[in-house]
């Protein structure tokens, strides 16, 4: 689903390469975690694969197609196999949970009749059914979060890229929050996360890839955030 192979980035050539030849394949259905220090590559990784930077050297494939030479043109029909979700939340404050979903499906394309069937659907799956009418500030950061993760997978995508979605989140309510991209995961999307919560990762014991100084120190089945001592 996603390929990297022998990737490098640098965005200023006086500075240490953001990525240094690194390669992983996610395979469709998987639910692999990105970690390392603040500064080590993670958010290049999600750049790269929504093609918001190219790559120095090196191909990358996102659903079997090169995102290097892609056109620019196709780079809006990439985007729209691949829901995003931050830290941040990134909801329009004037507008309802209902405006919010659709949003993404309106841009699409997608008739007034599609919304109204999929919003309660992608609503209920993450947990907020009936929260249509509400607005932003009227929800808990946890529900916000909720509404952000039915906009990044209300169309279907294939992949769901997630940096840092827990990080403004109690520990509590994280773990509600991963219950949901666990069950989005099931469902059938590949799920790649980058995280700084070790918490989360030694419980939820999925793939773990490390990066350090731009490279992969660790790429493990059922892995932990740390190497255990
Ligand atoms: P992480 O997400 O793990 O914190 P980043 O991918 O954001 O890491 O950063 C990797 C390296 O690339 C860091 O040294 C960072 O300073 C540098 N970097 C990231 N974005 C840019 C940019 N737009 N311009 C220049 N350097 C950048
Ligand atoms: P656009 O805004 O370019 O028309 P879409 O609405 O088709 O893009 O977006 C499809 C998916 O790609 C959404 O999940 C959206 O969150 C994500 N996406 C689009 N542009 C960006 C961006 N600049 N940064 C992060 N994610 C983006």
């Amino acid at each position: 689903m996603i390929t990297f192979d022998s990737v490098s980035k640098s965005y200023d050539s006086r500075t240490r390469k953001a990525l240094d030849d690194i390669s992983f394949t996610a395979d469709r259905g998987e639910f692999v975690f990105l970690v390392g220090a603040s500064g080590s590559g993670k958010s290049t990784v999600i750049r790269l694969i929504l093609r918001e930077e190219v790559p120095t050297k090196g191909r990358i494939a996102v659903a079997g197609k090169s995102v290097v030479k892609m056109p620019s043109w196709r780079v809006p029909y990439l985007r729209r196999g691949i829901g995003t979700v931050f830290q941040d939340f990134r909801l329009l404050p004037n507008k309802t949970v209902f405006a919010n979903v659709s949003f993404a499906l309106q841009v699409i394309g997608k008739s007034r009749a599609a919304m109204s069937t999929l919003v309660p659907d992608v609503l209920e799956t993450v947990g907020l059914a009936g929260k249509e009418k509400r607005y932003p500030h009227e929800l808990s950061g946890g529900e916000q979060q909720r509404v952000a993760i039915a906009r990044a997978v209300v169309n279907k995508p294939g992949i769901l890229l997630a940096d840092e979605p827990t990080g403004n989140l109690d520990p509590v309510t994280s773990a509600d929050i991963m219950a949901v991209l666990e069950k989005i995961n099931r469902n059938g999307t590949t799920v790649l996360m980058a995280t700084h919560d070790g918490e989360i990762v030694n419980r939820m014991a999925k793939r773990v890839i490390e990066l350090s100084e731009g490279r992969i120190v660790r790429d493990v089945e059922h892995g932990t955030y740390g190497v255990a001592s």
